[in-house]
Order: C-alpha cells, then structure tokens, then sequence
C-alpha cells in the first residue's frame, strides 16, 4: 500500500471552501487524511512550501485524435501533454475517424486508456451516425460503455428536427448533451471572426450572429425537450446573454464553458495570417472577450476548457484559407487562466480553480475535482508564481500549433498525481 504526503502546500479545494497550508496524506490511491502537520511515515513526501495544492484539473473539451489520426496525437501523448498542465480528466469529443458513434469506438478509446492508466479519459459518443446531421446514433449504448456525454462537437446538428429528437431521447435517459453552436448558413468556415481584422486581411469572416442564433436554438429546443444541455466554448456576446436569461429564467440543466483562448486573446492575433489563430469558433474581437469575462465573473459562464487540436505541419504551415481549425492547449490552460484572469484582477484564483475542478465534475457527473478525504487522489500542484515562456516545440503534445508559442505566462504545474500515483514531479513526466 503506496503512501505519499504532500507538505506545507497552500490546499484550494473550492468545492470544500478551503483555502489554507495543509498536508494531505495520501494512501491507496485515495485522499486519507488532510490536516495541519501530519506526522504519518509516508512512503513519498512532497514538499510543495510556496506552492498551491489542488483537486487534478478537468478539461470537458479535447480531442486527442485516437482512432484515426494518430499522426496528430494519440491518447498516450495527449494524457501527457495534460499531465503537464496539471490535468488529471479529460473527456474526448467523438470526432475521430471513425467516429465515435458506436460501442466500438467508445470501448476502445476506453480500454486504450486504461492500458496507459496515465489520466483519466471520459470519452463522448456523436448525436448522429457518422456526424452527418441525420440518423441519431446509438446514444443509449455508448452511454452505458462509459460516454459521459453525447454531442456533434466539431459539427452542429443544423437540422433541428434531428436535434430535438435526440434532445427527447436523452432527456428520457438523462444524458448529458453537448452542443457546439454554428448556423452554418451563416458561418463561412474560415476561422476568423468577421470584423475590422478580418477585413484588413482580406478575409470572410464568420459572423457572431452564426453562434448566437444556434445557442438560441439549442436553448429553446433543450428546454423544449428537457434534457440536461451543456454549450461548448461560446465566444459571443449574444450566446453569453441567451445562457444569462435562460439561466435567470431558470432553466437549471443548463451549463456553460469557455475555451481559454476565447477570453484570453483578441481576433488581432491572427494578423500577418497566424494559423495557429485560426479557429472554431474563431478568436473574437475586444467588445465579445469583454463581455465572456463579465459572464465568467457571474458564472453565466459554468467552465473553463481548452478545445485541444493538435494538427501536423503541413495542415497548419500553409495559406489561412487551407488551414486545420484549432491550437493545442492542454499545457498551457492553467497559466493562460491564471495570467489573463486572476493576475489580470478580473476573478480570485479560487474561482479560476473552481471552474477547471469542481464546476466541470458537476456538469459531467463524475465524482472528482475534490480534495475530500476518501476521494481518489487525482491532485495538481502549481507554482502560482512561475513565469516562463511557452515554446510549443518542447511540448508533449504531438500537436505544435499553440496559439501561445512564445507568449509569458504565470503559473506552472509542478507536480501531478492520478489516483495516488505521481505522474509528473518536478515538472518531469514520469511514464
Ligand atoms: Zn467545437
């Protein structure tokens, strides 16, 4: 029976309203004891002295490639990536190829994860066969292989028959839908958000407006059929406003997650045509990151997510117009939370915290981001202090597109444990 205790580190647990240098002693996998000056003999200290002790880190939105493109990431190289910023969970979106649509792919997403037993890897199974907008798949089944949660991510259901079907059938199951939200009358699949930079580059932009009007639609058809609705990285000012008064309305099964990028950096990133910027849902402008902080300050917003999408040099090295959607992030949300929300002075580091542990656990319905005694011990340690110099070449992901290669941030992962077992000390990843 393996026994660590983590020393004198500064434990916030949102989820218990604690927030005070403890030691917490940890035995067979589970959290045995936290308390001041614990004196047990464990096999493994920690000294974590000047740095803050928190529940692993959950992430509701990455895609780590595997099966299909394992070129661009595999589930062994995303988990480490993870392990790198501090993440202990991560649920998978179904868009691989196969797709995630079946049992099949489900289970081995699953067992692939468990072979490795380096996080723990919540997959999602797609709303229609093969993403295709229109025979509902197998909800019910991949539900009971182990999916978290159903959802088109990558895609929209634009046919909102199809849409509210499924919504019905999960709202008799009580499954989790999740829904990525994009008229895609209106949007123009470029990756850039249409404004004033979209224009100097010469580009189509895709309007707010796309996102706003199928947030509204997802709304009204979840409430419409009752299930439990979450709505993936929302960007706009209209999506943030819709989930404001469906909230106040009281529409409880509602949650909500931005992506990090998506209140950390504004669409000028993309000037000079930086790929790695180009997104979906696109970077916006100043006026829509604006309003997502004052929707993360009065938890319109539920969550903070990263939208890992790790590609290959050729889909990203190329013109804007030909390149994949999406930037890498695992490694790097933490900091960027930390940087551009809590040493900005826009929301408490509790807060930051909370909505990467608890608030993401609740809206998936797993029984992590505590530290309780008697819970698994999947624990992060950072240095809330550490400034350094992101350099995506030196990541663990696969993907090196990081839309925040070179930029300063603060705030580092020391040390991550999943179930007890450490899996990065010293900011060295250790399988
Ligand atoms: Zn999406």
């Amino acid at each position: 029976m393996k026994t660590t205790c983590i020393k004198n580190g500064r434990v916030i647990d949102p989820a218990n309203n604690r927030n005070e240098i403890l030691d917490i002693f940890i035995e067979d996998g589970k959290i045995k004891k936290i308390d001041k000056n614990i004196t047990d003999k464990a096999d493994e200290v920690l000294d974590a002295t000047g740095y803050i002790v928190t529940p692993g880190l959950i992430d509701l939105q990455v895609h780590f490639r595997e099966p299909g493109r394992e070129d661009r990431e595999t589930i062994e190289t995303g988990s480490k990536a993870a392990i790198a910023g501090g993440i202990t969970s991560v649920v998978t979106m179904p868009n691989t190829n196969p797709v995630a649509d079946n049992q099949a792919v489900i289970n081995h997403i699953l067992k692939r994860a468990k072979e490795l037993n380096l996080i723990n890897v919540f997959p999602t199974g797609a709303i229609t066969v093969g993403q295709k907008g229109e025979r509902i798949a197998e909800m019910w089944e991949m539900v009971q292989c182990g999916a978290v949660a159903i959802t088109e991510d990558g895609f929209d259901v634009q046919d909102e028959g199809v849409l509210l079907n499924a919504m019905k059938y999960a709202a008799t199951h009580d499954i989790l839908i999740m829904s990525h939200c994009e008229c895609e009358n209106l949007s123009q699949h470029c990756g850039m958000h249409e404004g004033w930079t979209s224009t100097q580059m010469g580009l189509a932009g895709s309007p707010g407006i796309s996102e706003d009007l199928a947030v509204l639609k997802n709304i009204y058809l979840a409430r419409e059929s009752g299930c439990r609705l979450h709505l993936l990285h929302n960007s706009t000012q209209g999506a943030v406003e819709a989930i404001r008064d469906a909230k106040k309305r009281g529409m409880k099964k509602l949650t909500a997650e931005v992506s990090v990028q998506h209140f950390a950096l504004t669409d000028e990133v993309a000037l000079g045509y930086n790929t790695n910027a180009k997104m979906y849902p696109p970077i916006r402008s100043q006026k829509h990151v604006d309003v997502i902080i004052e929707a993360i300050k009065d938890d319109t917003i539920d969550c903070f997510t990263t939208d890992h999408a790790p590609h290959i040099e050729p889909d990203k090295i190329c013109a804007f117009e030909h390149a994949a959607f999406g930037s890498v992030g695992v490694e790097t949300s933490f900091a960027v939370a930390n940087t551009y929300l809590a040493e900005a002075g826009h929301i408490p580091i509790e807060k930051v915290i909370s909505k990467m542990t608890i608030e993401p656990a609740r809206i998936i319905q797993i029984d992590k981001g505590t530290l309780t005694v008697g819970a698994e011990a999947d624990i992060a340690v950072f240095d809330l202090t550490k400034k350094w110099t992101v350099n995506a070449q030196a990541g663990q992901s696969k993907g090196k597109n990081c839309i925040f290669d070179g930029y300063d941030l603060v705030g580092k992962a020391v040390h991550t444990m999943v179930k007890g077992d450490l899996k990065m000390k010293d900011e060295q990843i250790m399988v």
